[in-house]
This record gives structure tokens, C-alpha cells and sequence, in this order.
């Protein structure tokens, strides 16, 4: 007995010195924010938010003219850099964070944001269907999130990775398993990295959108129309037709979501991780739709 006693003693001695190396969050007006994908829609949405606050800005995104276009309207070079980078490839997305941190000195918030959406039915999804979907989103995060944790523990300071998930990765619905499957897929890399990162003061959140945000890419690039049909609506009068089917009547919109990202990263909430936030207008807690 005395043993163990002695055990847990020096165990917990050793959690509480970890506890007091652990970095404060730094404020967001002094940090560094690559967002994957933020040549349009949400993450377009989440840059112009953060360079509000004040972040520096890295907009990652496999277009390059879109990328540059958001830098510059975030002010330029001396507050957001575009790197053209394809979270499919380890090199180029070293090479981004490489490039963050000679514009800005280091990165300390990372989203994961990149995405395609693949939604067919079960027999028309084709195995390169599947790769493609999983090689962007659940490959891809994963190499952005190790990559985020290699620079953020090197510098000490802790940090914010956070995924834009969807509600599509926690409820089921049909002709949806290649893109349903890869957003539950990131739903537990952010459990597994907020377990593994914590004693660096790694923060590691998910944002659940509801499964239609007008004014997207995803939803201009097809999803909306086909979400019309099923619903038998105008795609115009979708967003309309989707709020009132939500518990607060609200469509769901990017701004929406870049500030639930300022909300967990720039806030108040220094001891949240592991966790995903629904952005939905109730959707999900309801089981509606
Ligand atoms: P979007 O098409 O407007 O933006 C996605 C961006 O990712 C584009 O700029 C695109 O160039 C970039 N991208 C695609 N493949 C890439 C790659 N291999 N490497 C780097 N960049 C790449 O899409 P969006 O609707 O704003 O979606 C953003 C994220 O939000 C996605 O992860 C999506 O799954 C998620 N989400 C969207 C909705 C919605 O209704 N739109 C709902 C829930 C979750």
C-alpha cells in the first residue's frame, strides 16, 4: 500500500509540474492561422474572421488565384500570405507551413478545412470515388494536424488545430457514404490528436456545420441542387426552406461558422478540447431533418 501511495504521489507531483509549463493561449491578435482551403466558402469565411481579430492569415488552398485573391483582401502581404498547397501531398504541405513560418515567424492555429464532397449512392461510389474523398479529407487532415503539432511543439506556445467536420460525420442519411464516412473519420482525429496533444497545450476542436451552408462551394458545386430535388424546392428557396426546419428558423451561413472558429480559438474557452461544436440552428440536437 505504501508503495502505490508513493506511486500516485509522485504522479501526481509530476501532472502538476506538466500543469505549470503549460502555456496560456496566446491572444489571437498575436497569432499565426494557416486555414486549409480558404480560397472560398467556409474558410474564406473563417480567414476574413481571424485577420479581423487580428491573426495573421496563411490561406492554403490548391487554387492558387483564389488563395491570392483572399490574401490580398485580408491586407496583403503583411498580414496573410497565400501558399498553394494540395493536402493530398506530405512535401507541399510541409513546404506551406515552411512558408508560414518565414512570413510570420511560426503558426500556432491550424484549420482543417479542405474539403470536396463526394455524395452517391452506395452503388454508384466508385472505389477511386472513395480514395479521392478520404485522400482530401481524412488523409489530408491528418497530414495538416501532424505537421501543425511538429511546428507547434518545436515552438513551446501551444496552440488550436481545429476541423471543420459536419454534422454528415455523426448522423446517417442516404447516398452519402463516401463523404459521411470521412467527416466521422476526422470526428476522431480530433478525440485521438486532443488525447495525444494536451500536455503540449494543444487544443484540438471540431466545428459540426449544418449539412447546408449556402454561399459554399460544396453547395454551389452541385449539393444544393441536389438537395433541391429531393426536397422537391427551388434551389434559390433552400436556405429558406432548411431554416424552417431548424429549432431557431436560421439558415445556416459561412460567417456562421468562422465565428464559432473565433468563439473556440479567440475566446474564453482555454479549457476546451476534444470536443465538436454544432453550428446547425438546432438540427442535430432535435434529430430533425
Ligand atoms: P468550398 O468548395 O467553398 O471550399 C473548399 C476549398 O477547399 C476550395 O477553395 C478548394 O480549392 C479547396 N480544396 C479542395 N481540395 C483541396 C486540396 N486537395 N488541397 C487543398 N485545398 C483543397 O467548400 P465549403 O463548402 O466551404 O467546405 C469547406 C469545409 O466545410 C469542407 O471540409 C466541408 O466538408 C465542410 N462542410 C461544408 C458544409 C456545407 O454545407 N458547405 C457543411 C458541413 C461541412
Amino acid at each position: 500500500i505504501e508503495e502505490s501511495e508513493k506511486f500516485r504521489i509522485e504522479y501526481w507531483e509530476l501532472e502538476e509540474a506538466k500543469l505549470r509549463r503549460m502555456p496560456a493561449p496566446k491572444p489571437l491578435a498575436t497569432r499565426v492561422a494557416l486555414i486549409t482551403g480558404a480560397g472560398s466558402g467556409i474558410g474564406k469565411a473563417i480567414a476574413q474572421r481571424l485577420a479581423a481579430e487580428g491573426a495573421c492569415v496563411v490561406v492554403a488552398d490548391l487554387d492558387a488565384a483564389s488563395g491570392a485573391a483572399v490574401a490580398e483582401q485580408l491586407g496583403g502581404p503583411d498580414k496573410a500570405v497565400a501558399v498553394t498547397v494540395d493536402v493530398t501531398e506530405e512535401a507541399q504541405i510541409q513546404a506551406a507551413f515552411d512558408a508560414a513560418v518565414l512570413a510570420f515567424g511560426g503558426v500556432d492555429l491550424v484549420v482543417n478545412n479542405a474539403g470536396i464532397s463526394i455524395s452517391k449512392p452506395l452503388l454508384e461510389t466508385t472505389a477511386a470515388d472513395w480514395d479521392l474523398q478520404h485522400g482530401i479529407m481524412a488523409r489530408g487532415s491528418f497530414l495538416v494536424s501532424r505537421e501543425a503539432a511538429r511546428v507547434m511543439t518545436q515552438q513551446g506556445l501551444g496552440g488550436d488545430i481545429v476541423y471543420i467536420a459536419s454534422k454528415n460525420g455523426v448522423f446517417a442519411g442516404p447516398n452519402n457514404i463516401a463523404y459521411g464516412a470521412t467527416k466521422a473519420d476526422q470526428a476522431h482525429q480530433v478525440r485521438l490528436l486532443a488525447a495525444e496533444l494536451g500536455e503540449h497545450g494543444i487544443r484540438v476542436n471540431g466545428i459540426n456545420p449544418d449539412g447546408v451552408v449556402r454561399g459554399s462551394g460544396i453547395f454551389a458545386g452541385g449539393w444544393g441542387a441536389k438537395r433541391a430535388a429531393v426536397y422537391g424546392v427551388e434551389e434559390e428557396k433552400l436556405g429558406e426552406f432548411y431554416a424552417q426546419r431548424t429549432l431557431l428558423k436560421r439558415e445556416v451561413l459561412p460567417e456562421n461558422v468562422a465565428n464559432a472558429v473565433f468563439a473556440l480559438t479567440g475566446g474564453d474557452l482555454t479549457h476546451t478540447t476534444g470536443l465538436h461544436i454544432p453550428v446547425d440552428a438546432g438540427v442535430a440536437a432535435a434529430f430533425l431533418r
